[in-house]
Formats: C-alpha cells, structure tokens, sequence
C-alpha cells in the first residue's frame, strides 16, 4: 500500500476515547472530521457518513475523508456505492481519484 501524497492533519482540539477529534458547534458536540467536511464541501445527506481513508480518526485532512453509508447492504452493493460517491467527491475537487489516494 503506498502511502498518501498528503499527511494526516490531526485535530488540534479535543480528542474523545475513541480517538475522533471533537468540537463544540453552538452547544453540540460535533465530530471534526464532519465538521470540516460540512464546512469544504457542504453538509452530508442523512444516512450517510464520513470514513476515514487513513483510519486515522483523529484526521481532518479532507483528502483523506469520504462519503460512505452506512446501510446493511450487501459487501458488493455497498462497495459499489462507495466507489461511485468517491468518485464523485474527487470529481467535485476537480481532480482524478489518483491524484489524491492510491489504494
Ligand atoms: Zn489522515
């Protein structure tokens, strides 16, 4: 597996027991890697959730984020949907799959 071109951001704030940085929007306590997604690329469809591509939780680096759901599907339905909504989000930066992650 090759690395990212890119190096986690970690959450220069609270970090909770799981490990995912934390924030404190209006009295809520929000996940950051969500609050910087919703904040770069807008706000994210009910049922769906933000994966870590780095399995680094407390990452806020966009690039190594995507949309994924988190429906009982089939393995194979739901990696079809994942590819396709990466696919998507790396299509709404303008920029090729490749440029920013090498599975
Ligand atoms: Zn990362």
């Amino acid at each position: 597996m090759k690395y990212f071109k890119t190096k986690c951001v970690k959450w220069p704030g609270y970090i909770d027991k799981a490990g995912y940085g934390k924030a404190t929007v209006r009295g809520k306590s929000k996940s950051a890697h969500r609050l910087i997604w919703e904040i770069l690329k807008g706000s994210i469809p009910p049922g769906l959730v933000i994966d870590h591509l780095c399995f680094n939780r407390a990452c806020v680096n966009i690039r190594h984020m995507e949309v994924t759901t988190i429906s009982k599907n089939s393995e194979r339905g739901q990696v079809r949907v994942k590819k396709n909504i990466r696919q998507m989000a790396y299509n709404s930066l303008g920029r090729k799959q490749s440029d920013a992650f090498v599975p």
